[in-house]
């Protein structure tokens, strides 16, 4: 009941898992894993952990019902290296704790990312945050990493020169790009993982977070596997249908809407006897056309739209 040991999380203690050309993820610690959300959903009862698929199940029905408290029992620590852009979209999650490298105290090492060719594209056409999923021909792609590269080049020989002029780091940094890779400690719980993990493997994320995350993901999974499946079955694999999209669900299936609490109690107030059934539209669709091609495109590749 003490400590909880997961012989796969503690195989992958400390070791660098690369992300990018020159960033990577590495567990520092953790706190808890599956056996710990069981202990702590059943400390109501005295209960600790059954069989392991008891205590998969009730993580699964915890995880479904957002019972999130016990999920919150588990804490990850992350030694992250990543490109300055992608810390400021990172460091919006709030509910985790970080200690950042310190450009005021060191100095920065001249490290930078380089996109490969293939994540090179042109603005997308329908997605205004976002790039084409079709690269640029390789000479286009070779003339950008140049261009690149010799903005980096040149920024950090800036950046040394104000340095060596005997300027403060903390204002001779400001030469510096945002491709520049920067380190920090990144502690935050399961349940608050998962909704970062949710909002940074969506395909709406940039590519380059997206990486940070899948990796993250596996090593999650390492510490607490069966939390780690159920998030992916209910939450990354799962979408959220609204109620017109699921009257057309049922619409489509033939079936029946179960009345709702709302429904029952209208249903007693009212002097009406027209019952929710009759009152369904049985042939027509009440979505707009553009809901309708929202809600077709939600089933056709399980994304949340
Ligand atoms: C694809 C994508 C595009 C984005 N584009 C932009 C953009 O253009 N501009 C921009 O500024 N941001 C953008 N963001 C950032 C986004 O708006 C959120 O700030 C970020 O995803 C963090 O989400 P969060 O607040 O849920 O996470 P966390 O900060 O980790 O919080 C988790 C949850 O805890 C609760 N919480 C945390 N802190 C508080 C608090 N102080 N008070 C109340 N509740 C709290 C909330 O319920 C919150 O959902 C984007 C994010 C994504 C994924």
């Amino acid at each position: 009941m003490a400590h909880c040991i997961v012989p796969e999380a503690e195989a992958i203690l400390d070791k660098e898992f690369k992300v990018l050309d020159r960033g990577f993820v590495r567990l520092v610690d953790y706190l808890g894993g599956d056996q710990r959300i069981v202990q702590a959903a059943r400390v109501s009862y005295g209960e600790g952990t059954k069989s392991y698929r008891e205590d998969a199940a009730l993580i699964d029905y915890l995880l479904r019902h957002e019972h999130t408290s016990p999920f919150e029992q588990v804490v990850l620590t992350f030694h992250v290296k990543l490109p300055i852009f992608v810390a400021r979209q990172w460091i919006r999650h709030r509910t985790a704790r970080v200690n950042e490298i310190s450009g005021r105290y060191s100095v920065m090492r001249d490290e930078f990312f380089m996109p490969a060719p293939e994540a090179l594209a042109p603005q997308s056409d329908d997605n205004k945050q976002g790039r084409s999923a079709i690269p640029f021909d390789a000479d286009t792609a070779s003339r950008i990493q140049k261009i690149l590269s010799e903005g980096s080049r040149v920024s950090y020989e800036h950046y040394k020169e104000l340095i060596d002029l005997g300027l403060a780091r903390e204002i001779s940094r400001i030469a510096l790009p945002l491709s520049l890779y920067t380190e920090w400690y990144w502690q935050i719980d399961l349940h608050n993982l998962f909704r970062f993990l949710m909002l940074r493997l969506d395909m709406h994320a940039q590519r380059e977070i997206r990486e940070y995350a899948r990796v993250m993901l596996e090593i999650t999974r390492a510490v607490a596997p069966a939390a780690t499946t159920s998030f992916e079955r209910h939450t990354l694999q799962g979408v959220r249908f609204s109620g017109p999209e699921m009257e057309e669900l049922r619409r489509r299936l033939a079936v029946d809407a179960e009345p709702t609490a709302t429904q029952d109690s209208l249903a007693v107030a009212s002097t009406s006897s027209v019952s929710p059934k009759e009152t369904k539209p049985a042939v027509l669709s009440h979505l707009s056309k553009k809901e309708l091609e929202r809600f077709e495109e939600k089933l056709r590749t399980g994304r949340q739209l």
